[in-house]
């Protein structure tokens, strides 16, 4: 069977973007985000050899993914305290780690379950009062707690811009972010705007659409709401 003709084009719009950057397109990881998507949309994108999936809600990707051997399954969306050891035991990559009760609830986590998942910093970068995230004056701070008070290692930051900017400033803000505190990883851009990203320094992109199709669902439950 042949790969999806979306999901072929992406990964090499992907590798474009990268050399037209100068940089190497194995420096780019393609997260395929396959919330709210049905099963006959993934499993092809999974057959022809994607391993990095993304999901926003801890319950519809444990379901989706009970079977995920030799996958890497982050969470790209808003993560309660309660669902912490849920999240915990199941995703490599947590995105979203945004306000210090949850890093405390994290680092705890943790400790009893002797097991990390690999963890990114949300930064609002549009400061918009809906989202999710960190805002830009209190992320030097944020950072220096997580890696100080509760002991938690910061793998990358994460940004979703504001649907009605170019999203350039805010990725460009999200670098700067991350290189003056030494984090390595930049998880930005999506469906709409993956190529600027990696323009920027995205080291890992989050596209849904682009390669599955239109979801099939209600706003509220995407981009940080
Ligand atoms: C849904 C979602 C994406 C993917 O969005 P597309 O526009 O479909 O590529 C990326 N990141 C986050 C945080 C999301 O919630």
């Amino acid at each position: 069977m042949s790969a999806p003709p979306a999901y072929t084009d992406v990964v090499a719009r992907i590798a474009r973007a990268a050399q037209a950057a100068g940089r190497d397109p194995a420096d780019v990881t393609l997260v395929a985000v396959s919330k709210q998507q049905p099963w006959e949309a993934i499993q092809p994108v999974l057959d022809a050899g994607q391993r990095v999936f993304g999901e926003n809600r801890v319950q519809e990707a444990m379901g989706r993914w009970s079977d995920r051997a030799g996958l890497e399954l982050r969470l790209i969306g808003p993560l309660q305290t309660n669902k912490a050891r849920e999240a915990v035991a199941f995703f490599d990559v947590i995105e979203s780690v945004d306000r210090e009760k949850l890093a405390r609830v994290l680092a705890d986590e943790v400790q009893k379950q002797g097991k990390s998942p690999r963890l990114y910093v949300q930064v609002n970068t549009g400061e918009e009062d809906q989202k999710a995230g960190v805002i830009p004056p209190e992320a030097d701070a944020f950072i220096g707690a997580c890696r100080g008070t509760y002991g938690l290692g910061v793998e990358g930051l994460m940004c979703i811009p504001p649907e009605a900017e170019p999203p350039g400033p805010h990725f460009a803000l999200l670098a700067k972010i991350a290189a003056r505190n030494g984090v390595a990883g930049l998880s930005m851009g999506m469906s709409g705007d993956f190529e600027t990203a990696i323009r920027f320094g995205a080291t890992s992109v989050r596209v849904g659409s682009a390669v599955f199709g239109a979801r099939t669902s209600l706003r509220t439950s995407e981009s940080g709401h």
